[in-house]
């Protein structure tokens, strides 16, 4: 007979690894399914001449004590993850055309930076930097809930948050910079997203920034750490991970009951499902039903950003006396960031790509990633849509070239370079908080997870895992929760989260009492 789980996960990337850690905890079965042959999606390293490659993860932010990140590591148990801060006055280098700066630890702090080279733009550099932190404290209420003191922020900047949601970077940073340059300053890390700042999310890009002006971080052990505090913690709570079993479709059986097919032809069932392989994907699994009209429309609406192209290299060079520091390089080579994009998505490469280069052995000196007297060097681009290997092979010749700038003589010392090319999921400009996805497919029972609802990065992703759970939770006590969940859906989040916030932990608990005994 078919094992009927509480929730099945589709992927075990960070946000399926979150929402089912949360599942579990509050006492739900959980069924994880994944179709590569290892655990862990983007934290998944590899190894190659005996080094190992972070592929997703070269920095995290908010993870000083009591910081957003930190207290969501803690929430999830894994007290034992430790991070090692990047020097606090050079997370970040960001070089253009003729000029180079940095990002510093501290929005104020950043602000002294930027208004010392555009002193001109001073009164809009801070208007634009209150405006940041009015979106980091959205930030804290979508974390933990309204409170009174929130809402003379929120009635002086609402509207420029709003707007913050809907437009895209460039046109807030034209609203806001007369300096095309200092427009370009605020795409900082943005290249991540795979778009051009004229279809970036602002308020993703700004998210992304505030990020990292909270300190950067790198995990001791590097990615495979977080993952196997993840596993480990599953493992000990029972829950079955399977590997190697790609789910090809979903069939909704009834209210709360679905089945899963895999590749293998396996079939699993289950009362919710989470998914966290992006929302058209997961709509287009779905065998016998169609998600509803208002999701059908914002799936339309998606656009795929390009995919992440990475190199991995393993040097003799000291990287340190080279000039490297433990800050990743964003070196944009241009001051016009619209035609490098425009000329990937025409399947043209630059003669100077733009890449990120960052040495995850300058970050955690103490690992044991490199065999003695070898550095770790990875360099991410992004790379035009369907890349053949000639073209390939050129773009690592050409980042190869470009980093011999941070780094002379680099390509006499490679003992070792291998590039993959990584899918971005879309982050279309149409997907943020408010206009996105966020957990729902148009489904009842099924959810989101993962960089399509808050966006790309390893935080985002966490924080849609305990969102997507947090959904999955109230479908699953619906019988008894059924009215506050019908009621909820009618409300705005905010409403949502103050309601399941005010719910009595004792009613949660007898629900759950009553729920085991019916079984
Ligand atoms: C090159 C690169 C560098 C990055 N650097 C950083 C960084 O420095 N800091 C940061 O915070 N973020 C970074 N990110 C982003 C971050 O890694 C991701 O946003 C996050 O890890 C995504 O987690 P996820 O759970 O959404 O998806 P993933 O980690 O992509 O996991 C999805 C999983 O689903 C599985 N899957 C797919 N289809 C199926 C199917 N049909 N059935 C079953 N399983 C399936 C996949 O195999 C995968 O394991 C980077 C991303 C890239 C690409």
């Amino acid at each position: 007979m078919t094992p009927l789980y509480d929730t099945l996960i589709i992927g075990t990337g960070v946000s399926g690894l979150t929402a089912a850690l949360r599942l579990v905890r509050k006492g739900h079965s959980v069924l994880l399914l994944e179709s590569a042959a290892e655990i862990g999606g983007l934290l998944n390293p590899f190894v190659r001449n005996r080094c190992e490659f972070d592929v997703g993860v070269h920095y995290l932010g908010e993870l000083g004590e009591g910081q957003s990140m930190r207290r969501l590591f803690d929430f999830l148990g894994l007290v034992d993850l430790q991070f090692r801060e990047i020097n606090p006055a050079c997370v970040d280098r960001f070089t253009f055309a003729d000029y180079e700066t940095r990002l510093v630890k501290g929005i104020d702090r950043w602000g002294d930076v930027l208004v010392k080279d555009f002193p001109k733009e001073e009164a809009n550099i801070r208007k634009f930097l209150e405006l940041m932190k009015e979106c980091r404290e959205l930030n804290r209420v979508v974390e933990d809930g309204l409170h009174a003191s929130d809402l003379p922020g929120m009635v002086r900047y609402g509207g420029d948050l709003l707007r913050l949601s809907r437009m895209s970077l460039a046109a807030i940073t034209k609203r806001y910079f007369d300096d095309p340059l200092l427009r370009n300053v605020f795409s900082g890390p943005g290249a991540d997203f795979g778009l051009p700042a004229s279809r970036a999310s602002a308020l993703l890009t700004v998210n992304s920034l505030n990020h990292y002006l909270a300190g950067g971080y790198y995990p001791v052990g590097g990615s495979r750490a977080i993952r196997d505090a993840f596993v480990d913690a599953l493992r000990a709570e029972g829950v079955d991970l399977l590997c190697n079993e790609a789910v090809t479709n979903i069939t909704v059986l009834g209210e709360k009951r679905f089945q899963v097919r895999t590749a293998n032809e396996a079939r699993f069932e289950a009362r919710s499902i989470i998914s966290t392989v992006g929302a058209r994907v997961t709509a287009d699994m779905l065998d016998n039903r169609r998600p509803n009209f208002m999701a059908r429309r914002k799936i339309d609406r998606l656009e795929p950003s390009l995919d992440a192209f990475c190199v991995f290299v393993s040097t003799d060079l000291n990287l340190a006396d080279a000039g490297m520091t433990d800050a990743n390089v964003w070196h944009y080579g241009t001051d016009d960031l619209e035609a490098r994009y425009s000329d990937l998505q025409a399947g043209r490469i630059a003669d100077q790509p733009s890449f990120m280069m960052s040495s995850p052995t300058l970050k955690d000196p103490e690992s044991t990633r490199a065999p003695g007297g070898q550095s770790i060097l990875q360099l991410v681009t992004t790379a035009p849509a369907q890349a053949s290997q000639e073209m390939r092979e050129q773009l690592v010749a050409r980042l190869l070239e470009g980093a011999e700038r941070y780094i002379p003589n680099l390509r006499e010392h490679v003992s070792y370079s291998d590039h993959t090319t990584v899918a971005r999921p879309a982050h279309a400009r149409e997907q943020s908080v408010f206009g996105g996805m966020f957990t729902r497919v148009g489904m009842p029972g099924m959810y989101l997870a993962g960089s399509s609802v808050l966006g790309g990065g390893v935080m985002a992703c966490m924080k849609s895992g305990v969102l997507a759970a947090r959904a999955a939770r109230v479908h699953l006590e619906r019988d008894a929760l059924g009215q506050l969940d019908d009621l909820s859906r009618a409300m705005s989040w905010v409403g949502r989260k103050a309601m399941l916030r005010t719910t009595p932990q004792k009613l949660h608990s007898n629900l759950h009492q009553l729920k085991r005994d019916r079984r």
